[in-house]
């Protein structure tokens, strides 16, 4: 951090002290030219063409007077009559700036290298009324010579800044690097922290983001934590709920086999042993089905197709009618026809089916069932034995049962309303309960 803000400090001190360098070279050499035109001017006013006859001699002692500035004279047209630098005398010099604008406005100024002098020089050129022309010229530093002569100055500039650079760069990162060393530090301990430096905001506020955020992903990790659990709870319940449930009928299937293996039952004793064995594998099949089906529900990816809701409950309600008389139970309809609902048949059947089978189970003989069928909801209500106000919000819980005796009378192992419940869920469905102890129950699916 330290050597990239003095390497970053010292790279900008270098590139500032180059174009001032460069900067000031140009604003010297311009004022040199400017104080050179100067010069000049008063130079030519210093010319006496009485004096200074328009031949060499006359050139010669001009440039003498000039302290061997250089001197040209020559015709209106700009050609050469004499110079006072040898060998210039023949060249023709009509095409020079400082010459036409001579020519054309009386006086004109020029700066270049000679071409033949191989060196920097600034022209004066004037217009005697129109007979003559009189050029002087002096030499002039080229603005890189000027810049090469301001090259240890800077040097000694640049070594200075280099070491203030070393110092800045050593205290700007204290001062910087303190403050955000000790937020950091105060970042990991609060979950908010604030600074007094404005500058330093926008890092506190990226800490408490990050913080924020962090505490977030705890928190959803936790929660999914948890919901492993409970499933992992729920799972180790389920299992002990159905090996609870198999222990009945094959401890009874076991018991009745040894008896008859001891043997000396009379007949009316083993036609009750087998009866019982028949009943108990049965009931223990039926678990097992019920069981799968309970679990299937979960993977059913099958599409639902629209299942004529009114048909299949007319239909359950017929198949059920000789259990619902056996008990002198009247079953009332009132069923709107042409109930469509997007579902499978089996799935609408199987909760249709549980809830009336349990209308007429928990039923009194003689009692009344009422089943309503719209399309947006149906219902199935008796007046049956009805559920106690604390178990009213467990009956949908799977393998429970009211009255566990009663349970294995009737064959139910409590997975009636889960199943109920479960596909109500998955398919976006209310499925809810209102009961009063001895007087009935209302189911309620609302699609
Ligand atoms: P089961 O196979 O035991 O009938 P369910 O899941 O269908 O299982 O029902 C769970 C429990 O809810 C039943 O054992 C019973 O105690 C109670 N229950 C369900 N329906 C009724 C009803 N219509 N009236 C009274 N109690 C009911």
């Amino acid at each position: 951090m330290k050597w990239r803000i003095w390497l970053l400090s010292l790279g900008l001190t270098l590139v500032c002290v180059l174009i001032s360098g460069i900067a000031s070279t140009q604003v010297y050499y311009k004022s040199s030219i400017d104080d050179s035109k100067k010069y000049l001017r008063v130079y030519m006013n210093g010319f006496d063409p009485d004096e200074y006859p328009l031949n060499g001699d006359g050139a010669s002692a001009f440039s003498k007077k000039l302290n061997g500035a250089r001197v040209t004279f020559m015709d209106a047209q700009g050609n050469v009559l004499a110079d006072s630098m040898a060998g210039e005398t023949q060249a023709g010099h009509s095409d020079r700036s400082e010459i036409k604008d001579a020519i054309f406005d009386g006086e004109g100024f020029a700066v270049r290298g000679s071409s033949t002098l191989g060196k920097n020089m600034v022209y004066y050129c004037k217009n005697f009324d129109g007979g003559y022309l009189v050029r002087i010229a002096v030499f002039a530093d080229s603005d890189w010579k000027i810049f090469v002569s301001t090259l240890p100055t800077l040097a000694v500039f640049a070594g200075i800044m280099i070491a203030l650079c070393a110092v800045t760069a050593f205290v700007a990162t204290h001062f910087i690097m303190d403050p955000v060393k000790k937020l950091a530090v105060r970042a990991v301990n609060d979950d908010s922290v604030t600074t007094g430096y404005p500058e330093l905001k926008p890092v506190a506020d990226l800490l408490n983001e990050r913080n924020r955020n962090i505490k977030k992903q705890m928190d959803k990790v936790n929660a999914e934590k948890e919901v492993v659990e409970n499933a992992r709870a729920s799972k180790d319940e389920f299992i002990s709920n159905i090996t609870h449930e198999m222990n009945t009928p094959l401890t009874s299937i076991h018991g009745y086999a040894e008896l008859l293996d001891a043997g000396g039952m009379n007949d009316e004793q083993k036609r009750l042993a087998y009866k019982t064995i028949l009943a108990q594998s049965e009931r223990l099949t039926n678990l097992i089905a019920c069981i799968i089906n309970y679990s299937e529900i979960d993977n059913d990816d099958l599409p639902p197709y629209e299942v004529d809701f009114s048909a299949l409950a007319k239909e359950t309600l017929r198949a059920l009618k000789p259990a619902a008389d056996k008990r002198n139970i009247t079953v009332t309809e009132n069923i709107e026809d042409n109930v469509i609902i997007l579902s499978r048949h089996e799935r609408l059947g199987e909760i249709f089916g549980n809830l009336v089978r349990n209308a007429i189970k928990y039923n009194k003989d003689g009692g009344n069932i009422t089943v309503t069928l719209c399309s947006r909801k149906l219902t199935v209500e008796d007046t049956g034995i009805g559920i106690a106000e604390e178990n009213m919000g467990k009956v949908f819980s799977r393998f429970f049962t009211v009255d566990k005796s009663h349970s294995g009378k009737n064959g139910g192992f409590g997975l009636g309303l889960a199943v109920a419940k479960k596909i109500c869920r998955k398919s976006g469905w209310d499925i809810s309960v209102e009961s009063v102890l001895d007087k009935g129950s209302k189911f309620t699916v609302t699609f």
